[in-house]
């Protein structure tokens, strides 16, 4: 059996921009496979656009082609296979997706996280689920058509392995919950393992876009030392203390005030940022 669904395939890398002209996206009709026993088909109700998305569309992060976009998303649970379910999974569960599944059991995950998982990657290079292949072709033609990191949810639906999704609480909003799988868990999980941040920690975050402003949130809900936002925008610091900053600084304010701490977070990956970031 299949599932009819749309989704937003890339058909070409490198188009030449703008791209609202190129248009190298496209609304396209597919065949969704039912899930294995690894895997789980969701009804996607809320999806994130992450640079990593553009960085497939530039050519910048080279991948098989034609593939279903989008890896930051979040759903219902519409189908489960028997080894999902084992692993907890039900109908009517709401997910958010991970773009790097883990085996746990791979030298990769045996470093406890400090290593991406061996054959997560390896199934992210071909774009293909872990358990192998893909589930997803172009209605009509039948060409097959790639995964993007194990989610696809630029579309009505995705099946994705187990290892590729969290369930999440029925009172965590689509929209939030999808965020969670690629802006928070970066941001975020800059703080909490990169930086390992510890009670009396003063932490500054330089650069307060999406990656950023998560990093900042994780770091105010930690409530250890103080929470300090950079950035050269002043509407920027103007929401980041609305988000709990306990100081706002653009990087010129930051260097004459003096301002160092020991945990930085970089989160603009401009040069001129890292040069600030570098200096706190
Ligand atoms: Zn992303
Ligand atoms: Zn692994």
């Amino acid at each position: 059996m299949t599932t009819s669904i749309r989704g937003a395939v890339l058909t070409e890398i490198g188009a030449t921009r703008p791209y609202r002209d190129s248009a190298p996206l496209e609304i396209r009709v597919l065949d969704l496979a039912d899930p294995r026993t690894d895997e789980i088909l969701v009804r996607i109700e809320a999806a994130g656009i992450c640079h990593s998305d553009l960085s497939v569309v530039d050519g910048n992060r080279v991948r098989p082609i034609p593939m279903l976009l989008g890896h930051e998303a979040a759903g219902i649970v519409e189908q489960v296979g028997a080894r999902a379910a084992q692993d907890g999974f039900s109908v009517g569960d709401r997910v958010v997706m991970a773009f790097l599944p883990r085996c746990g059991e791979c030298d990769g995950c045996r470093t406890g996280g400090v290593m991406p998982c061996v054959p997560g990657t390896a199934a992210n290079g071909a774009g293909e689920l872990m358990s192998g292949g893909s589930r997803l072709r172009f209605a009509g033609d039948g060409t097959g058509v790639f995964h993007h990191l194990g989610v696809s949810g630029f579309a009505t639906h995705a099946v994705v392995d187990r290892r590729s999704a969290v369930v999440v609480g029925a009172d965590v909003p689509p929209e939030v919950a999808a965020v969670l799988g690629c802006a928070v868990l970066t941001g975020g999980g800059a703080v909490v393992n990169a930086g390992a941040a510890k009670d009396g920690d003063d932490i500054a975050i330089v650069g307060l876009g999406g990656v950023g402003m998560a990093a900042l949130l994780t770091a105010a809900s930690l409530g250890y030392g103080r929470v300090i936002g950079i950035d050269g925008v002043r509407s920027k610091l103007d929401r980041a203390r609305e988000l709990g900053a306990d100081e706002v600084y653009t990087p010129e304010e930051a260097a004459d005030a003096g301002i160092r701490v020991p945990l930085v977070v970089e989160a603009a990956g401009h040069p001129r940022a890292f040069e600030t970031a570098f200096a706190l």
